[in-house]
């Protein structure tokens, strides 16, 4: 370390005292600040250069690989039910890490990638179970919306943007991003309306399928470094898909009906009486790669989003539980939150069973629990923070009925 009086660091001039450190080299100086934007400029560098020590292909140290039972034991802490969905997703993500491990020696079995598509209505809990997987490896996630790819006509630079996004989510670390994992929501809205292409040709959503192939295929793809900080020219990160995980959700409304339909050609001519093996309160357990091809989507697709699985409608039942029961469950957020202010809340069973009722008016899934206890409690929020009398909120049905019956929005 230099001379703190007399020395100032080479390149942004400033002087030893107003350093945190100071590092000497054999004629020059560089300050704390400065070498930490030298790192980063040869972070960036080395992404758009060929270098080999860019090509970090080994899974980043802070990864943790689990066994799928451990997979499901983590995700059983944040999602409620959705039991078939959990196991599919905790085998799917073990198999991707294991594939990413594997040392590949030229005559080896190369295993696939399991990239997957997951089905069910709004707020089943499709992007929280892809969140939390990722949470749990540790790796970067972004989300993605392929209704925002259909609308803006430049799809090939779109699609890319969803890479920016996993970039960003891994703060610029290039070879984190190629082992993180993207969720693409609403997939279902790019399908293409008519399964015949020669008949009605539906360009726009059969073009952005077209464009995410190149993505799920895993290639190489020159992003856009949006805001590449600290560096001015702005030059292309070439980022390969090959290890990143895809996961796509979607509601497929009315799937349900080809299903059906499916099943029951499937046995004409057969003895058995179809209707009495078939549960047909839920025909998503019957779902299969043709009826995502009959929707809409294009068999190339379909082919690299091998691992498809459904999600649960949820249930009364389903509903209170995740009121309380997952790891940051609604009702413990906001206890901690009037906690802060040194009120303690208690909702009573009876306010939350109502709760729970409206949701399902609502029918927005669990996605209506929040905005719903947003309401009840929104008054008491703001008022009781700069009351003298903090103490004790509790929360009865009668409270519950009367807040909710006074929101516009909420009461019908
Ligand atoms: P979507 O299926 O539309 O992707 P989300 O995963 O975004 O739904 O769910 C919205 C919110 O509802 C989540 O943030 C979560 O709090 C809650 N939620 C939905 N499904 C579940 C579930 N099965 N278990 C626990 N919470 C859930």
């Amino acid at each position: 370390m230099a001379n703190k009086k007399t020395e100032h660091c080479s390149f942004c001039g400033r002087p030893a005292s107003e350093t945190l450190m100071l590092l000497q080299g054999m004629e020059a100086h560089i300050c704390e600040r400065c070498a930490e934007q030298a790192y980063q400029i040869i972070r960036e560098e080395l992404g758009t250069a060929d270098h080999p020590k860019k090509k970090n292909d080994a899974v980043p140290s802070t990864f943790e690989l689990r066994k799928p039972k451990e997979i499901k034991d983590f995700l059983d802490q944040y999602v409620i039910g959705q039991e078939e969905a959990k196991r599919t997703l905790a085998v799917a993500v073990y198999n991707h890490y294991k594939r990413i491990s594997q040392k590949v020696e030229s005559d080896e079995v190369e295993i696939e990638k399991s990239n997957m598509i997951l089905v069910g209505e709004t707020g089943t809990g499709k992007t929280l179970m892809a969140r939390t997987i990722a949470k749990m490896l540790n790796v970067p996630f972004a989300i993605a919306d392929a209704t925002v790819l259909t609308e803006a006509g430049y799809v090939g630079e779109d699609v890319e943007n969803i890479l920016v996004k996993l970039l960003q989510a891994a703060d610029y670390d290039v070879a984190a991003a190629e082992h993180g994992i993207v969720f693409i929501d609403e997939i279902d809205k790019i399908a293409r309306k008519s399964d015949n292409p020669s008949i009605t040709r539906d360009v726009s959503g059969e073009g952005v399928q077209q464009a995410l192939l190149k993505l799920l295929e895993g290639s190489v793809c020159n992003v856009p470094p949006q805001g590449g900080r600290k560096h001015p020219e702005q030059k292309m990160i070439p980022i390969n898909t090959k290890d990143i995980l895809f996961i796509a959700g979607g509601a497929f409304d009315g799937i349900e009906r080809i299903i059906a339909a499916r099943k029951s050609t499937n046995v004409i001519g057969y003895s058995t009486n179809a209707d009495q093996v078939l549960d047909k309160s839920n025909m998503l357990q019957y779902l299969a790669p043709a009826d995502l091809k009959k929707f809409g989507l294009i068999p190339e697709i379909v082919g690299r989003m091998p691992i498809i699985t459904h999600l649960n409608p949820l249930d009364a039942t389903a509903l209170r539980r995740i009121l309380t029961e997952p790891k940051n469950a609604l009702v413990k957020q906001f206890t901690k939150l009037f906690a802060m202010d040194g009120i303690e809340l208690v909702i009573e069973d009876e306010a939350l069973d109502f709760v729970v009722k409206k949701a399902i008016e609502f029918k927005l899934g669990a996605r209506g629990l929040r905005s719903i206890m947003e309401t009840i409690l929104n008054d008491a929020m703001f008022e009781m923070p700069s009351s003298e009398q903090k103490g004790k909120l509790i929360v009865t049905k009668a409270f519950a009925e009367e807040k909710i019956s006074k929101d516009s929005k909420l009461a019908q």
